[in-house]
């Protein structure tokens, strides 16, 4: 990492990585530079590394900037999806750590939601603040061509991988009560939870962006009543990252060419959906 760019004209990406929780710098960026982008919303967590993997092209942004200094409901999640949108990014890997709300969603397994359920309160869910008001579909909130293309490269590496999950989004930054996570488990019935999907999913959408998630398992949540060490969490986060830095390597080769409109809808989002 040399050059800083502060304004980005010219600077191109074709593909756009959100790194979660241990996932700071992916490591497989070749010709890496730093690029400042700021935006009407301020500025994006941290620096995005701009370069590319195997000839196409990739902006990496480090959702909780480098060090960790953004907590899930202090990060600039418009200023995020805006600058990467800025750089020309057609497809966004999202990836993140997440605890199991089910016994065969295993510490180490990945998951590549397919629904959600929001129970954060207190986020800047939309672009449109008005006067131009905007209500997204989130009936099939990813994009599935992304989904099966990370699903096809995680199966390929040898890596399990559940092809659907519904994930929960808190609040944070605290965890959830017992009595909490028996809720999300039994009555909302998901199978997954996290703190940091919302409102990036939503605004990836009205950004008109094919977005899907990598979720990487950690642990089981507190439903399970089986005490876990800090130091079991942190083995199991390592290897997950170092695993996701692999099938980033092998999956964004393939993102070469433009979403094909016939695969997905995520180009057409705001199509009906301007008041
Ligand atoms: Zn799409």
């Amino acid at each position: 990492m040399v050059d800083v760019i502060v304004r980005p004209e010219g600077v191109r990406a074709h593909v756009g990585v959100i790194g979660g929780s241990g996932l700071y710098d992916p490591g497989i960026v070749e010709n890496a530079r730093e690029v400042r982008v700021s935006t009407p919303y301020g500025n994006p967590s941290d620096f995005i590394i701009v370069g590319e993997v195997s000839g196409v092209s990739v902006a990496f942004l480090p959702r909780h900037g480098r060090g960790h200094r953004y907590p899930p409901h202090a990060i600039n999640y418009r200023a995020n999806m805006w600058a990467l949108k800025s750089l020309g990014v057609k497809w966004v890997i999202s990836v993140s750590a997440v605890g199991s709300l089910r016994e065969d969603y295993r510490p180490g397994d990945f998951v590549v939601p397919d629904q959600f359920i929001d129970m954060t309160k207190s986020r800047q869910y939309t672009f449109y603040d008005g006067p131009i008001t905007v209500h997204v579909s989130m009936a099939d909130p990813f994009c599935d061509d992304l989904r099966y293309r990370i699903i096809d490269v995680t199966r390929e590496l040898g890596y399990t991988v559940h092809d659907s999950g519904t994930y929960v989004c808190i609040e944070g930054p605290r965890f959830s009560t017992r009595a909490e996570s028996r809720v999300w488990k039994d009555v909302f019935k998901a199978d997954i939870i996290g703190m940091t999907l919302v409102p990036e999913v939503n605004l990836a959408c009205e950004a008109q962006l094919c977005y899907a998630t990598l979720a990487m398992i950690t642990d089981y949540d507190v439903w399970a009543e089986r005490p876990v060490t800090a130091e079991e969490v942190e083995k199991v986060m390592t290897q997950n990252v170092e695993r996701a830095k692999k099938i980033l390597f092998n999956l964004i080769p393939r993102l070469d060419g433009n979403p094909e409109p016939g695969r997905c809808s995520c180009c057409r989002a705001l199509s009906y959906a301007v008041v």
